[in-house]
């Protein structure tokens, strides 16, 4: 059975979208099918983070009622299949996120593991996005105002009745002032199962378009989202 698994957190700007990219490579190199999705209607940036703009249709079409998700999936780096959400303005006017539901039903045809991109906080298209997957990722970096709203995430989740798998703690550094594995343990009541480190690699793979898992293979944070994929999915 397909796999559904959303990468969310409540708050804006802290990794949704780096590591559902990199995840999603990660799972293909590993030999699965995996499609992620950008549910980011409004500020779509997987595409970008993907080297992957551009393409004539998108999410955007399909949620207009203009297009099929179909002609929407296309082959990205490593193997992943990548469904946009389409970076124009014009594109959202006419979107209905009540078609996702059937536009996921397609998707799940094709994939062995649909990951998908939610966007921030907690209105109608964060909650559609919430509510499409049987499985949840939280992403928190290791601040208070950041676990704060994936708290309030997990409560939703939690009501909808989706699975959380556990807390990616996104861009940790030495720092004492940020709180420590075992507090945001306590807090959110979940097991972390990632901590990516702060690298200043990321913006910079984002700004040539290649995920870091392809362009720095080798480096800490690339080797901690493989590792968070080959966990998924009982890999050694
Ligand atoms: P979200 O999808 O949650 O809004 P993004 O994945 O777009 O977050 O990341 C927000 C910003 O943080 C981007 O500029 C990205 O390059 C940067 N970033 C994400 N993860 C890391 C990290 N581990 N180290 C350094 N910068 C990071
Ligand atoms: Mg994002």
């Amino acid at each position: 059975m397909t796999r559904v698994i959303t990468v969310a957190s409540g708050k804006g700007g802290v990794g949704k979208t780096t590591i559902t990219a990199n995840l999603g490579v990660a799972l293909a190199t590993y030999g699965e099918e995996v499609i992620v999705l950008d549910a980011d209607v409004a500020m779509a940036n997987l595409e970008l983070i993907l080297g992957m703009e551009g393409k004539s249709v998108t999410l955007h079409d399909v949620l207009s009622g203009d297009a099929d998700v179909e002609d929407a999936i296309y082959e990205g780096p490593g193997g992943v299949k990548v469904v946009p959400a389409g970076i124009s303005l014009e594109g959202l006017r006419k979107i209905k996120m009540d078609r996702l539901e059937s536009a996921l039903e397609i998707l799940i045809e094709s994939a062995d593991i649909l990951l998908i991109d939610a966007p921030a906080g907690l209105e109608k298209d964060a909650l559609a996005a919430i509510a499409a997957a049987q499985e949840m990722i939280l992403v928190t970096t290791p601040e208070v105002p950041s676990i704060s709203d994936a708290l309030k995430t997990k409560i939703i989740a939690n009501r909808l009745g989706v699975d959380i798998l556990g807390v990616v703690i996104n861009r940790e550094q030495h720092d004492k002032t940020f709180l420590t594995i075992s507090e945001i343990e306590t807090i959110l009541e979940v097991p972390v199962i990632a901590v990516i480190p702060e690298d200043n690699e990321v913006s910079r793979a984002a700004a040539f378009g290649e995920p870091l898992v392809v362009k720095n293979p080798k480096s800490p944070t690339s080797n901690a989202i493989m590792q968070l994929g080959a966990d998924l999915i009982g890999e050694e």
